[in-house]
């Protein structure tokens, strides 16, 4: 609340209208080392940005994108999972037992989504963005890998 209170005496973003003002969606992993708005070179209000474990397409991420391609501004999609991600570097058996062992209780029954082949998911991805019926051909749509290591994107779609 402290931090909050601190942030709020310098804002400077009020009346912003919620448009993505350089017309850029960004769908990318919940990791804590991605910065998604600076490693584009982008600021506050200019980018809607999907987050979730993996970076993934996932039906929310595209109800999102649709949104954001007809109301809100987006012309640019970019899809970007990144390396060393947990999501693609665990099975989803082994990822029930880590959390079934912090939580002290069963979690076979939790779904985790995790990625086998990076580039093959990531292709799959950018594709469902591209095939999708009410995203017009003219959103241009990219897949990038990001090095949480370089902080270099590697566009492979
Ligand atoms: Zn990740």
């Amino acid at each position: 609340m402290d931090a909050n209170r601190e942030f709020s005496g310098h804002f400077d973003l009020g009346g912003f209208d919620g448009v993505a003002h350089a017309g850029v969606a960004i769908v990318t992993c919940m990791d804590s080392r991605i910065d998604p708005l600076n490693m584009l070179g982008l600021q506050p209000g200019d980018a809607k940005i999907f987050r979730n474990p993996g970076g993934r397409v996932t039906t929310q991420a595209l109800e999102a994108l649709v949104l954001g391609v007809h109301l809100l501004g987006v012309k640019r999609v970019l899809i970007i999972p990144h390396t060393r991600c947990a999501m693609t570097s665990n099975t989803e058996q082994e990822l029930r037992e880590k959390v079934g062992a912090s939580a002290g209780q069963d979690a076979s029954w939790q779904h985790f989504h995790v990625v086998e082949d990076q580039l093959a998911s990531l292709e799959k991805d950018v594709q469902k963005v591209r095939s999708h019926p009410l995203i017009p051909d003219s959103v241009l749509v990219g897949g990038f890998v990001y090095d949480v290591d370089t902080g270099l994107l590697d566009q492979k779609f």
